[in-house]
């Protein structure tokens, strides 16, 4: 991630959480697979930046997804992507458990809009939101019906989100280098290319994940919902087409799986990171910090 002039600042820490899940049938993402409902966790990551404090990537299930689908026509999302969450597993009360308050979020960087990642954004009055204005702009003016078809819950978005967002995609982009089939990108914070977000339109438009270089040198990627599951990339697995559904740019959606596989084999000590996958799953378990 050098580029001309950019500093990297350090990266001290960074932990995953998984805040609630939701069931799919398997077939969706494994077409040779049977219809056996399979869990995707939704994972949250925290990272401890040496000047920014604490910055959380996504926010995952809270409470609120679980009210705001009640009545129609949000039931709708439940029903066809059943939930299963508790207060405790809410990131605010994780992270109070971990003597984290919400004023000391300072930045919450937000990979797309469905709601299982944005459900928690409302417990983070004081924290800056980071996105990408083509996401905002796909999901701004659409009727709640229409945001809906597009797994977004408008009502989950804090009423003061305009004030607090900065759209990241407006920048220039750096050029990214010794990242695979990754070029180029937009640095999270000012001119610190410790956290380089790229642009992974396929799964939603203006969906983004995030290289983050670790003090220690380690590189991480989380790449959000680029797939489902580490298996699309490793053994090259396209969804089923029922899954076209929840694609917003199938073509892109295929380039992106092709471009992990080609990062798994060029850089094996990069650990990409998918937020529903099994895998990450495992590691939050085990309770694993990247450092
Ligand atoms: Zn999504």
């Amino acid at each position: 991630m050098q580029n001309g002039g950019k500093k990297t600042m350090a990266i001290e820490w960074v932990k995953l959480y998984e805040c609630g899940y939701c069931t799919h049938p398997e077939k969706i993402v494994h077409p040779k697979a049977g219809l056996k409902p399979v869990k995707f966790p939704a994972t949250v990551a925290l990272i401890k930046h040496e000047t920014k404090g604490y910055i959380l990537f996504d926010t995952g299930y809270a409470q609120r997804f679980l009210s705001a689908t009640e009545k129609f026509p949000y039931s709708l999302y439940r029903k066809l992507t059943p939930v299963f969450f508790s207060e405790e597993q809410a990131i605010v009360n994780q992270l109070a458990a971990d003597g984290i308050t919400p004023d000391e979020i300072t930045t919450i960087i937000l990979s797309h809009f469905h709601g299982d990642h944005t459900a928690g954004l409302k417990d983070f009055p004081q924290a800056e939101i980071i996105t990408f204005r083509k996401g905002y702009e796909d999901i701004e003016n659409n009727s709640k019906l229409r945001a809906l078809t597009k797994g977004c819950l408008l009502d989950l978005l804090p009423a003061d989100f305009k004030s607090r967002v900065r759209f990241i995609d407006d920048q220039q982009p750096v050029a990214l280098s010794n990242l695979g089939d990754f070029h180029e990108g937009f640095t999270v914070i000012d001119d610190d290319v410790s956290i380089v977000a790229v642009d992974l339109t396929g799964h939603a438009i203006g969906q983004f994940g995030i290289f983050i270089r670790l003090k220690s040198g380690k590189v991480l990627f989380l790449c959000a919902d680029a797939v489902w599951s580490s298996r699309a990339y490793e053994k090259l697995v396209y969804p089923h087409i029922m899954a076209n559904l929840l694609i917003a740019d199938k073509r892109a959606y295929v380039h992106h799986i092709q471009r992990l596989h080609s990062l798994m084999h060029t850089h094996p000590d990069i650990d990409i990171l998918p937020t529903h996958c099994q895998v990450t799953w495992n590691k939050i378990q085990k309770g694993e910090i990247y450092e």
